[in-house]
């Protein structure tokens, strides 16, 4: 590694860093990435087991038709012309189903079949699913950059912050089940009863309705495109460099230290880990105790637990969309992980090989589990680059874990069991040791409908050279994480030159 001066130096290499890199790297910047991993992409991850490829985070993606928001800032990052793709059943990219009741639920791509297919489900219920989707795209033009227009900031928005979304549904309907279906897919933002604002739902949900896709043979298709593209304007990329401290030198940052002590020096700092990890990496006197404490005592989002199945050849057919499947109360209960009922959701998703499929080769399970559950073995470390056992009770418990998903995935799927030819899972150890967040949280800070502004956090912090980009800024997801790319990279360029270069791409 040179240790150059560069213009810009990015902490981590999530999808936010990549695109703030890209960006940043076409206006002339000198930028360098600093990744503590082996692989560069962190929620972006993918990996293989028994030949197969999966996602370690992200696995179906929305708003990528062409014209639509995250489908035109990877066009100006420059790798949407060979990233394979594959659109997920326009009837259908999310099947709620409701383990007790014989009727499945369909949510459609486009808002006219969206609405139909519910209504078909739901007759009685047309005022109320007009007046969701309505509200749907209502929000969603409040948010300006989602929109890839010039915006105010917080104020355009501040009138859709603090409405819940379970207090929303509802005021629409009285029907118990019609508001299950609607929030029947909660699992994608960590949807709390009491706290989760409508507008999250609304970001998320909304992109999936625009359009649904997954990438073929793992999401880590498209960080090596995003690599590619931040060379190709000079950038310079480095892992195996874990930031340990943020310097501080007349009043900004002066460099990054590396954990084995090398020092990268720049003029500007992006630090792409979360908020809190951020501000543990410096001393620094201008951000403010204040600052300090309202950031620590933010809340996460709970962390998950992913089974991932390798299948036997031609046993359990291929499906391009989603399932979430529910036990009793799954779609608000299941975040409360009451052990003796866990889990009360599954999220099933068949991974993608391309062409003609016919048989599924893989299957991810994903369930959510509190970090609690895995803190006897806290002190271990494990990934690729630092291998470390975590015993025998660790594998046992995963064990135990993997059979109880494994077992409300096959009240659908009675072929399951005998299809299944590997196992392997993921704890919020896993995601707490790859991402380097404290407890594993699946999407960062969690945000509440009741404190809406508290967890919004801004790109520029009171160290005038240092700022934060990623999926804590506006939400997760990786249109959430784009718009918060776009964000950030806006403190460099001019808002409405980058906006308008990008409506264009
Ligand atoms: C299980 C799971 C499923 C998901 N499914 C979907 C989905 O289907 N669709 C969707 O759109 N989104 C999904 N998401 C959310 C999405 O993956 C994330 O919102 C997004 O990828 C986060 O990007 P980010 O830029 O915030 O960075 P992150 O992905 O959080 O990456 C941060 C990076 O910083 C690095 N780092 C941390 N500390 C240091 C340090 N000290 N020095 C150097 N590097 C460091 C980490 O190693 C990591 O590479 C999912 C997430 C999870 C966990």
């Amino acid at each position: 590694m040179t240790e150059a001066r560069y213009d810009i130096v990015l902490v981590g290499s999530g999808l936010g860093a990549l695109l703030c890199a890209v960006i940043l790297g076409k206006h002339g910047y000198r930028v360098c990435v600093l990744e503590k991993n082996r692989q560069y992409g962190g929620c972006l991850q993918s990996f293989a087991r028994d030949k197969q490829v999966f996602d370690s985070g992200v696995h179906y993606i929305g708003s990528l038709g062409p014209g639509e928001t995250l489908y035109q800032v990877f066009k100006f990052a420059e790798i949407m012309n060979d990233l394979p793709l594959e659109k997920m059943d326009e009837a259908v990219f999310d099947r709620i189903v409701f383990l007790d009741d014989e009727e499945s639920y369909d949510q459609a791509q486009g808002y006219t079949d969206f609405a139909d297919r519910l209504i078909q489900k739901f007759p009685e219920e047309a005022a109320a699913i007009h007046a969701y989707c309505d509200k749907l795209q209502s929000v969603c033009r409040q948010f300006a950059y989602y929109q890839l227009r010039d915006g105010r900031g917080l104020q355009e928005k501040q009138s859709v912050l603090d409405l819940p979304l379970k207090a929303y549904l509802e005021s629409i309907t009285g029907n118990t089940r019609l508001q299950e279906v609607l929030a029947g897919n909660n699992l994608l933002y960590a949807g709390e009863a009491e706290t989760t604002p409508f507008y999250v739902h609304a970001l998320v949900v909304n992109s999936y309705i625009e359009s649904s896709w997954k990438c073929i043979d793992g999401g880590a298709q498209i960080t090596r495109r995003l690599l590619k593209s931040i060379r190709r304007y000079g950038g310079v990329l480095f892992n195996h460099c874990e930031v340990v401290s943020l310097e501080e030198k007349d009043g900004k940052i002066d460099a990054a230290v590396l954990k084995d002590g090398r020092r990268i020096e720049g003029k500007y700092f992006i630090s792409n880990i979360h908020p809190q990890q951020t501000i543990a990496l410096t001393q620094t006197r201008l951000l403010r105790p204040l600052y300090r404490e309202r950031i620590t005592a933010l809340k996460n989002t709970i962390s998950t637990f992913c089974v991932y199945l390798t299948l036997k050849p031609g046993t359990l057919r291929y499906q391009n969309h989603n399932y979430y499947l529910h036990t009793k109360n799954g779609v608000w209960e299941a975040i409360c992980c009451d052990p003796l009922v866990w889990p009360q959701t599954v999220y099933v998703f068949f991974g993608a090989v391309g062409g003609q499929q016919e048989y599924a080769t893989t299957l991810t399970l994903m369930a959510y589990m509190p970090y609690e559950w895995v803190q006897p073995w806290a002190n271990s470390f494990n990934t690729d680059t630092k291998p470390g056992d975590r015993g025998d009770g660790y594998a046992a418990f995963k064990k135990e874990m993997e059979r109880k998903v494994i077992a409300v995935a096959a009240r659908q799927f009675p072929a399951l069991p005998a299809a299944v030819s590997s196992v392997c899972s993921a704890t919020p150890l896993s995601y707490r040791d790859y991402i380097g967040t404290a407890d594993g949280s699946l999407y960062g800070i969690a945000k509440n409908a009741h404190h809406p502004v508290s967890g919004f956090i801004s790109p520029r912090t009171k160290v005038p050279n240092l700022y934060l980009t990623g999926q804590n800024l506006l939400m997760h997801g990786l249109l959430g994480v784009a718009i918060g790319a776009l964000q950030t990279s806006t403190e460099f360029v001019d808002q409405a030159e980058l906006l308008e270069k990008i409506r264009h791409a």
